[in-house]
């Protein structure tokens, strides 16, 4: 074992300092460690040796361990290699990751679409790209924090409406059409990730068609869950051609990593030369391009997937409200167990970790304060046996922590 060297003066200064920071976390309760996995991602896990139920991850169709995806992806590391080695505009372009974007663009019915290296890289590089000084952004308040990171790197304007209020977005439209800006670009979550909720996405199109703005759906958790075969909140409500920037990602229902915008080929070929992490970080390996392109084969080839994830959600939520549990807005699979005070909510997810189940508490700034919350997520690949276990832990824990109602 080799020592490691004794750190010098300024690197101790700056250990002091940030761990001032970390103290003051763990005094508000808002520090929170990492839980490591020591099994693949599924609807059972191991952590700390314990066997949980798992309703903490976003894996709805439980592709990431599917037999196609995995078959693709050591094959594609066989024929093309672990990485790229380039960024995508000097040499790290090669054949499957454009294959991959035809594959996208047609499932979602769009012209075209560009894959990033992930849904924040995304949302970063389209916003900071499109946007410039003279242009607005129209934006719900509870959207994702990837779409605030993006809009922070604009010199554009910023009009914010509240969550999902048609009537809010209509006063912050007129504003940004009145203002006269050059561009207008309404941005929303299409499934809200932390209360799963939908976005009312034909009043937004409309009144953002009103007022000459486009609109920007970000479907990370509408993909693989809403609309036909998981195209998404765009087929859902049938507004395609009329959503100008369908976001997504490859990390979610798709199993895999990776994010993209399907769009025209016009914002495609802008995206090329301006999205700063497409240009400044290296491109996807091509074996994830190739897991990816699986990921879609298995979406359109096995729609009884996406139904068992909805029956699961349904037994699941009904089983939460019967007990008497605040579920909020949710319309999908994300089943908030609303608990206002965030130690309230570490409690319960303390309380189901005993009882075998891994459901992770959410609190601010994740979520906004007195809205603390243990958020869970079933998916396709979870038993009956399983939800009516799980559903069994939180009648305990919650009866223990005064949380039932009615
Ligand atoms: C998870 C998520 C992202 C980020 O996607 P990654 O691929 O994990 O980087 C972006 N937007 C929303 C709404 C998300 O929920």
């Amino acid at each position: 074992m080799t020592e490691t060297p004794r750190p010098s003066d300024a690197v101790q200064a700056l250990d002091r300092s940030l761990s001032a920071d970390l103290d003051r976390l763990r005094e508000e309760g808002l520090y929170h460690p990492l839980r490591v996995l020591e099994s693949p991602q599924g609807h059972e896990v191991t952590i700390g040796g314990q066997s949980l139920i798992n309703l903490s991850s976003n894996n709805y169709l439980g592709l990431n361990t599917h037999p196609r995806l995995i078959e693709a992806t050591v094959q594609g590391a066989r024929k093309w290699g672990a990485g790229t080695g380039a960024v995508r505009t000097i040499a790290g372009t090669q054949s499957v990751h454009e294959q991959l974007e035809a594959r996208i663009a047609a499932f979602k019915r769009t012209e075209a679409a560009l894959v990033f290296q992930s849904g924040y890289a995304v949302n970063v590089g389209v916003l900071s790209a499109l946007l410039e000084e003279g242009d607005v952004v129209v934006s719900d308040k509870l959207n994702h924090a990837s779409i605030i990171d993006g809009i922070r790197l604009t010199k554009a304007d910023r009009i914010l409406y509240e969550h999902c209020d048609l009537d809010d977005a209509e006063r912050a439209l007129a504003e940004a059409q009145a203002k006269g800006y050059r561009r207008i670009l309404l941005v929303t979550d299409g499934v809200f990730s932390m209360d799963g909720d939908i976005a009312p996405l034909p009043g937004l199109v409309e009144r953002a068609e009103h007022h000459g703005a486009a609109v920007m759906v970000d479907d990370a958790h509408a993909t693989g869950v809403l609309g036909d075969h998981g195209r998404g909140t765009t087929d859902h409500f049938g507004l395609h051609g009329r959503v100008a920037l369908n976001i997504g990602t490859l990390s979610k229902a798709a199993g895999v990593v990776g994010g993209y915008v399907a769009a025209s080929q016009t914002v495609r070929d802008h995206l090329i030369q301006r999205a700063r992490p497409f240009l400044f970080s290296s491109s996807p390996p091509p074996a994830v391009a190739l897991s990816c392109i699986a990921a879609i084969d298995v979406l359109e080839s096995e729609p009884e997937l996406i139904e068992r994830l909805w029956e699961n959600t349904r037994h699941f939520k009904r089983g939460l409200s019967e007990l008497g549990f605040d579920t909020g807005a949710s319309q999908t699979p994300i089943t908030p167990v609303m608990c206002r005070e965030a130690s309230i909510a570490t409690q319960l997810s303390d309380l189901l970790m005993e009882r075998g189940v891994f459901a992770q508490a959410i609190g601010f700034p994740t979520v906004p304060l007195g809205r603390a919350r243990v958020r869970t997520i079933v998916t396709a690949t979870h038993t009956r046996e399983e939800l009516d276990r799980a559903l069994d832990a939180f009648a305990d824990a919650g009866r223990r922590l005064g949380l039932l109602h009615g």
